[in-house]
């Protein structure tokens, strides 16, 4: 069995839809698909939301209206016949019913706000189940809500997944395409919830590990990761494999083609992920496995909103223990470190949740002294094989930025990451000058030895 994940750009029109049938079609596998929201429309529920919450009934009404036409003009490019015309129509008036219900309930609570940005998965695989229907296909929809769980702190809960997903599949072993959607769970109030933004990416890599697929596709707008963020860089191309490892690296850093927590269950369960473009089939796409090729810089990524938090000890020498405090506070707020360089009394960190900011610099300050924390930071990831007998690497990523201020350097926890910290104002600069170096330098040479 396979997972396959189409996400906004790929449901985003009515004949993507079409596309995607086809697609599933051509492939005999069984499959379980995982649909994300229709592109914009998860932004236009938390903007409905938004409204609410500021009072703005009226604003909130207009947004929901035009949300509703784009639906029923959807609909009726995406049914032939009078019956599947009908029941599209059916499907739209029930879900904006309830949407028009849940803005009413006052006041609008965060429970409400999560019900209503769900709407845009549960739209979006009840319209494409019912063009299955239509055109006699032998599938079948499932609620995400009836085993997506998360726990108290937002994490999945992959055992329990697990149990309650096998036992639904096995109502149904003679269906061929099971449908469900992405980005939605419930939390152990019960409650919906969601698995953050992208989060439809993440739902098919712990449907996949739960299930122990044979494979995961992500089908989306582009042919798979590329070296680089192709909406900064301009000349950026697919990598064909990665190693679970450097794809997670490259999420978790910022390459938005996966949301960051991605690879996690596919690696734990040994599930290969494949990276596919809706729009050319054809095109192979990037495969994520175990394998290793040889390239020794596979890609670069960036993570935005960074803040970099500076802490000396006020003790001297042998300040043994001194990490542990200092990560204890990061704990108890539950906010993750990305980077970490330490000196013989001084340590700096980066994180990129600065929700409890202020909490965690006034704990710090009981044994340590603060710099003023830098924020609007940028963490650069270079990713690939770094492995101690490759020389040079370092000096080529340096040289590339020699121009640019460099805050701090993360290097050699791992075989496969470089991180540097930069402020976010050079991070075009900075994205762009390590592709031209460090992907395209033969050219550069060249272009250097022939000019006249
Ligand atoms: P979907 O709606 O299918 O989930 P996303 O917009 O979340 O699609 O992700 C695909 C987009 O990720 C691409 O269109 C591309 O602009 C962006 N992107 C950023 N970094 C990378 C990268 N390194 N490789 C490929 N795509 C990337
Ligand atoms: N629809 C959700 C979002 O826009 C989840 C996803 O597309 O992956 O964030
Ligand atoms: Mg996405």
């Amino acid at each position: 069995m396979q997972v396959w994940k189409f996400g906004g750009t790929s449901v985003g029109m009515p004949e993507r839809m079409h596309s995607i049938r086809e697609l599933l079609k051509s492939d005999s596998n069984r499959k379980i698909v995982v649909l994300s929201a229709l592109s914009g429309s998860t932004n236009a529920l938390i903007a409905i939301g938004e409204a609410v919450k500021s009072f703005d009934d009226a604003k909130a009404a207009v947004l929901i209206d035009d949300l509703k036409t784009h639906y029923a003009l959807f609909v009726k490019e995406l049914y032939s016949t009078p019956e599947s015309l009908q029941k599209g129509q059916e499907i739209v008036d029930t879900e904006f019913g309830y949407i028009k219900s849940l803005v009413g309930i006052k006041p609008f609570t965060i429970k409400q706000d999560k019900e209503l940005v769900a709407e845009g998965e549960i739209l979006s695989t009840k319209m494409f189940q019912a063009y299955l229907e239509e055109k006699g296909d032998n599938s079948v929809l499932l609620s995400a809500l009836d085993f997506m769980r998360i726990d108290a702190d937002g994490e999945p809960e992959l055992s329990v997944i697990e149990d309650k997903l096998v036992t639904i599949l096995n109502q149904y072993p003679d269906k061929a395409t099971i449908i469900t959607q992405g980005f939605i769970c419930r939390n152990p109030r019960e409650e919906v919830d969601n698995l953050k933004r992208g989060g439809s990416d993440y739902t098919a890599s712990l449907i996949g590990g739960a299930i122990r697929a044979d494979e995961i596709q992500i089908w989306t707008d582009i042919d798979g990761m590329h070296n680089n963020d192709p909406r900064i860089v301009k000349r950026t191309f697919p990598i064909r494999e990665l190693t679970f490892e450097e794809a997670a690296e490259l999420a978790y850093f910022g390459a938005k083609i996966l949301h960051p927590s991605t690879i996690t269950p596919a690696k734990l369960r040994g599930v290969p992920v494949r990276l596919k473009n809706t729009m050319q089939p054809e095109a192979p796409g990037t495969l994520i496995a175990n394998q290793t090729s040889d390239r020794e810089i596979k890609a670069i990524a960036a993570k935005d909103n960074i803040t970099a938090i500076y802490i000396h000890s006020t003790r001297m020498l042998n300040a043994y223990g001194f990490l542990r405090r200092v990560f204890e506070v990061f704990e108890k707020y539950k906010t993750p470190v990305d980077m970490i360089t330490t000196s013989e009394v001084s340590v700096s960190v980066t994180i990129d949740n600065s929700e409890n900011l202020d909490k965690i610099t006034a704990e710090l300050r009981e044994f340590a002294d603060l710099e003023e924390h830098d924020v609007d930071q940028n963490i650069i990831c270079i990713v690939g094989n770094f492995s101690a007998d490759k020389e040079g690497i370092a000096l080529k990523v340096l040289d590339a930025l020699k121009h640019i201020p460099i805050r701090m350097i993360s290097y050699g926890a791992s075989e496969h990451n470089l991180s540097l910290l930069i402020h976010s104002k050079y991070k075009a600069e900075a994205l762009n000058v390590l592709n031209e170096r460090l992907f395209y330098y033969e050219d550069a040479m060249k272009d250097i030895f022939t000019a006249p």
